[in-house]
């Protein structure tokens, strides 16, 4: 046809190249990805990446993906982890095809045990965990065949039952993989596959006390379901062959495995391990505390699932490790928040401003849009009386030189309302300014100003008598390094002691009482703001979400 449009360019990420040539090769006609969280911590922003991946690319494919916990180390994993994950992911915007867990498949895995036993490719090893290690050899050297390594068939199936059956005790013995101790790959050298653990797993409780590996689990797993990619993170790259030679030996459904970098984030820490540390050590309140990088503390902080899911759209996806400047993701969720943000008026420290001409008792209602950019978010009213509140900081009493707010003799208009001019600062008896004599001018009201007056400052205000007390939380970035892979020490010794820092009298238009949980505001010139939940009735607590500024904006430039 001649005037078809052409088609939108588009960039595809590797894993959409490998997809679609094996969608066109025919090696596959429906794809199944899955994300496999190990249930012990919360997720973070890390794990959106993965997320995102693995959810996106099977949607886009007409795919579909499982969620599989992948639980086989029954001292660290809770149901407390399941459940969060569950929410998270689901607030992000995905639908898992099937909850899975590896622990469903113990019997199975036991099964495939037997049958590297029989096939004469494991072996029981009474060999201490020190001895395996010390004979794992090192990269450039090979290393030493156990002395159990020679056990035939029928003593190592005798014994690996005795094992499952709880006759040995925790450490005494393992089942390992019989490979090759030369092998160039340290994975490869009889790996160990199953060990003994005498502990209460989260769903099979007592029913089990040896655990297979994450290595003996994983690719099993994933064949079992039929997983056709199964994605994972760089680290993973040295595992690729073990995953490969358990599934051909057990002539599994071939899933394969293809690695992309994580995603790193400048000032921020990325491992559950650690952050469970800054959450059992209170260095934060809990893991939805808003300065956490956990989605839960992202959530409450009032970061939306369209700014995350954007941000993992730009940053793509790659083979090189690399670390993200958060403020990429802060100018995401600006966009966004930009967008869907109602406006508010709301005065952190206050300074008093009479209107000397305005009458006593007389209340103007003037109109103030929501949401400047999008007409049909609709307008509310703002009361205005004798009696406001401004900034502090939008008075200087000897202004420099482009300073165009409030100042002796000169004028600036409030928001939505008046232009009114400063005409006397009253002091206290220690010479603090106390308040400001200002004149209002009575054709100048916002959106039918006959005045001819031309003002360069705009500020906010609240009346005094309608306010609402709100407390603020603003946060700041947890940590002061930014890299904390490159610095030397504890990580907690860069926590940022100013992280948090809280105004607990803010005044508020009344209007920002009717916020409700998930409502987005911006406070005009101050950021983005969402209601926090240790909001109680008559004591409204709101969260700075981001700062206005756009710093990444700058940085690019
Ligand atoms: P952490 O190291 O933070 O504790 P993990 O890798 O142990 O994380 P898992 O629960 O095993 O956490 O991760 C589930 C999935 O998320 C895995 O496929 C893992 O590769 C992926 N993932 C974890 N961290 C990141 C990250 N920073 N970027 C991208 N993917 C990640
Ligand atoms: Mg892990």
């Amino acid at each position: 046809m001649e005037d078809s449009k052409p088609e939108k360019e588009t960039h595809l990420n590797f894993i959409e190249e490998i997809i679609e040539e094996d969608l066109r090769s025919g090696k596959y006609t429906s794809i199944l990805t899955r994300f496999p969280p190990e249930p012990n911590g919360y997720l973070h922003i890390g794990h959106s990446k993965s997320i995102w991946l693995n959810f996106g690319v099977a949607k886009k494919y007409g795919g579909k993906t499982n969620l599989r916990f992948d639980d086989t180390n029954p001292t660290t994993e809770d149901v407390e982890y399941v459940d969060s994950i569950k929410n998270d992911i689901k607030w992000l915007g995905y639908e898992w095809a099937n909850e899975f867990y590896a622990s469903d498949y113990f019997g199975q895995l036991y099964e495939f045990a037997l049958v590297l036993i029989r096939k004469g490719l494991a072996y029981v090893d009474d060999s201490t965990s020190e001895e395996i290690a010390a004979s794992k050899g090192t990269p450039t050297e090979p290393g030493k065949d156990s002395r159990d390594r020679l056990r035939s068939v029928s003593e190592n199936e005798n014994l690996f039952i005795r094992m499952k059956n709880g006759e040995f005790p925790e450490g005494s013995k393992t089942l390992r993989a019989k490979i090759d101790m030369a092998a160039i790959n340290m994975h490869m050298r009889d790996p160990i596959l199953y060990r003994i653990k005498f502990a209460s797993h989260h769903r099979t409780k007592n029913k089990w006390c040896i655990y297979p590996m994450y290595d003996f689990a994983h690719g099993q797993s994933d064949a079992i379901e039929n997983i056709t990619h199964s994605i994972c993170t760089l680290e993973f790259i040295p595992h690729r062959e073990l995953y490969d030679w358990f599934i051909a030996n057990l002539e599994l459904f071939p899933s394969k495995q293809y690695e992309f970098a994580r995603l790193n984030l400048t000032y921020t820490i990325m491992s559950k391990r650690k952050l469970l540390q800054l959450v059992k050590e209170n260095h934060v309140n809990g893991w939805d505390d808003p300065r956490m990088p956990t989605i839960s503390g992202l959530r409450r902080r009032g970061y939306t699932p369209e700014a995350i899911r954007e941000f993992c759209e730009k940053i793509g996806v790659v083979k090189r490790d690399s670390i993200i400047d958060v403020s990429l993701l802060e100018f995401c969720l600006r966009e966004h928040l930009n967008k869907i943000a109602e406006r508010r008026m709301v005065v952190f420290n206050p300074l008093r401003v009479v209107i000397t001409n305005w009458e006593e008792g007389m209340i103007d209602e003037p109109i103030a849009e929501n949401n400047p950019g999008d007409e049909k978010a609709g307008t509310h009213t703002i009361p205005f009386s004798k009696y406001i509140y401004v900034e502090q900081d939008d008075f200087m009493e000897i202004p420099s030189k482009k300073y165009f707010r409030l100042a002796p003799g000169q004028s600036v208009r409030l928001k939505h309302a008046y232009i009114i001019t400063c005409n006397e600062v009253i002091k206290d008896a220690d010479g603090n300014i106390s308040e400001l004599h200002c004149t209002y001018n009575k054709d100048s009201r916002s959106g039918s100003d006959t005045s001819g007056l031309k003002v360069q400052g705009t500020i906010q205000w609240v009346s005094i008598d309608h306010a609402v007390n709100v407390e603020v939380r603003e946060y700041e970035r947890l940590f002061t390094a930014e890299n904390l892979a490159l610095e030397e020490g504890d990580f907690k010794e860069y926590l940022n002691p100013d992280s948090l820092n809280i105004i607990s009298n803010a005044y508020a238009e009344p209007y920002l009482a009717k916020a409700s949980a998930n409502e987005r505001f911006q406070f005009l010139r101050k950021g983005y703001y969402i209601l926090d939940k240790d909001s109680a009735p008559g004591k409204l607590v709101f969260n700075r979400t981001v700062t206005l500024k756009d710093t990444w904006a700058k940085m690019a430039k």
